[in-house]
């Protein structure tokens, strides 16, 4: 399930499809969807934490 929107990956799949973004913060892995990854690639990619959007 995507960390910021809530989007289900999907019932069936195992983890997260490969366009999802994986983010960990305080050794928690996060998933994000692929219109999240896409917004927030600037947050994600100065290590922010999700909380700071
Ligand atoms: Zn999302």
């Amino acid at each position: 399930m995507c960390a910021r929107c809530g989007t289900s990956a999907g019932a069936l799949t195992a983890g997260p499809p490969p366009t999802w973004t994986c983010s960990v913060e305080n050794g928690d892995r996060r998933y994000f969807c692929e219109t999240c990854s896409r917004e927030n690639l600037r947050s994600i990619v100065g290590r922010l934490d999700s909380d700071w959007w």
